[in-house]
């Protein structure tokens, strides 16, 4: 397929969660907008759990009876097992509100994210699968549409007067403008696939995610229940540790770490592989800028923490919907500045820096969550808060005080 029209109010580049959300709500706006996406879905893509904060923007997107009517898992809780095997008590979202928004979902990407591009097309947007955008053009500094290859092999140029930027770790436009910091204490590497047929807990605890350091703290390990009896598994580490330092295969890597996490290889232990095994690595960056002239960024485009927390759709769907308003202002008031466009970059910001604390604080290796609610019980607040996606709640602030005292902080990254 090839775009129906030359030029368009908003081009938006990537049809992942960022993407869909800025699509469509423009789209509900009234703005004619062009979704290019790269690849055909359904398709594989890692990042299966989300937090209970992505409820309001689904609500929004008008989603939620769509994904109330899936089999996808529902998550009431996280829960970490310590490096040497003990287990945390779940923390249930529920514990702070008891809103049906405090249960969320274990999403199969693949299902998750073809039901996202639907949404936006059912909100008006223009979707085009197998589009590649090769580049963004820009006239001086502001940003004027882009060139890409399209399913019939064309090349084409197809204009706007706002670019969105929502290709993901592809990162377009500040990999272009050379103006992405990699986050120099996170540079890990993961290895995953999924397993059917892993054991799982009953009741509400079915749904959890179930986070694994393993014996020495070198790695960690997520479990997510997914759909018809299939788990995803990834283990996580330094890239040096992970990845740099061995000679076996990313499958022998896989189970040499599996072997330093007994509960969770019991819980494998009549499991079968879905695939083979999966590698990313160096995920952690963030741009200078979240937008320039005529130019956003949504989503991993602006930038990526780290998968620990499962913070990324949340922060996806976030940017998504703040820029989806703020390019909507630009055009109410026909100012494209970047200052117009990236008003909500201070905010999305802020959320980011109070993840990345906690990061830090879980890669610490004398730190543990256990301890410091022991020490600090007037956190267990703040830190359910977090892990549920409410960022910027006042418990949230009073936990980095005390936290700082049993591990070191990370030097704030400003806009
Ligand atoms: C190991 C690992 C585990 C993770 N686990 C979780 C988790 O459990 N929970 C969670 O919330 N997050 C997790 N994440 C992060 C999560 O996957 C991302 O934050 C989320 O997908 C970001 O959404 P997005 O829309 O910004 O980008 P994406 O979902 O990456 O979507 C970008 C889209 O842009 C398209 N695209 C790219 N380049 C182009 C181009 N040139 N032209 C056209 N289209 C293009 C891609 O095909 C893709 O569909 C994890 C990440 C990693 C690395």
């Amino acid at each position: 397929m090839t775009p129906t029209a030359d030029s368009y109010d908003v081009i938006v580049i990537g049809g992942g969660p960022a993407g869909c959300t800025a699509a469509a709500l423009l789209a509900e706006h009234g703005r004619s907008v062009l979704l290019l996406e790269r690849d055909l879905f359904p398709r594989f893509k890692v990042g299966e759990s989300l937090m209970p904060g992505t409820y309001e923007t689904f609500a929004r997107l008008g989603v939620l009876d769509k994904l109330n009517e899936t089999a996808f898992p529902r998550k009431h809780s996280v829960q970490f097992y310590s490096g040497s095997g003990r287990a945390s008590k779940p923390f249930y979202f529920s514990d702070n509100n008891a809103h049906e928004s405090s249960v969320t979902w274990q999403v199969l990407r693949s299902d998750f994210d073809a039901l996202m591009i639907a949404a936006a097309a059912d909100k008006g947007a223009e979707v085009i699968h197998e589009a590649s955008v090769h580049d963004v053009l820009f006239d001086g500094d502001r940003a004027v549409g882009v060139r890409g290859k399209f399913g019939d092999g064309d090349i084409r140029e197809v204009r706007a007067t706002v670019v969105v930027d929502a290709s993901g770790q592809s990162a377009l436009i500040s990999r272009r403008l050379k103006i992405v910091s990699t986050e120099a204490g996170l540079r890990k590497a993961s290895i995953y696939t999924h397993f059917t047929g892993a054991q799982r807990d009953s009741g509400i605890d079915e749904g959890a995610t179930i986070i694994y350091q393993t014996e020495g703290k070198d790695s960690w390990f997520w479990f997510i229940p997914l759909p018809e009896d299939r788990a995803s598994v990834g283990v996580v580490g330094d890239i040096d540790y992970l990845i740099q330092s061995r000679d076996g295969d990313a499958t022998a890597i896989f189970h040499e770490e599996l072997s330093k996490c007994a509960p969770l290889e019991e819980r494998l232990r009549r499991a079968e592989q879905a695939f083979p095994m999966k590698v990313t690595k160096d995920f952690s960056y963030r741009s200078k800028q979240v937008a320039g002239p005529s130019w956003v960024l949504v989503g991993d485009a602006f930038g990526f923490l780290d998968p620990i927390y499962s913070s990324g759709i949340y922060l996806a769907l976030k940017s998504g919907e703040w820029a989806a308003d703020a390019v909507h202002d630009a055009f109410e008031s026909d100012d494209f500045s970047a200052e117009r466009l990236g008003v909500f970059g201070p905010k999305l910001n802020e959320g980011m820096e109070a993840l990345r604390k906690l990061v830090y604080a879980y890669y610490t290796k004398d730190f543990s969550f256990g301890r410091f609610l022991r020490r600090f019980p007037e956190c267990q607040q703040g830190i359910i808060d977090i892990l549920s996606g409410n960022v910027y709640a006042d418990s949230v602030r009073r936990i980095f005080g005390p936290m700082a005292e049993m591990c070191e902080l990370p030097e704030e990254i400003t806009l």
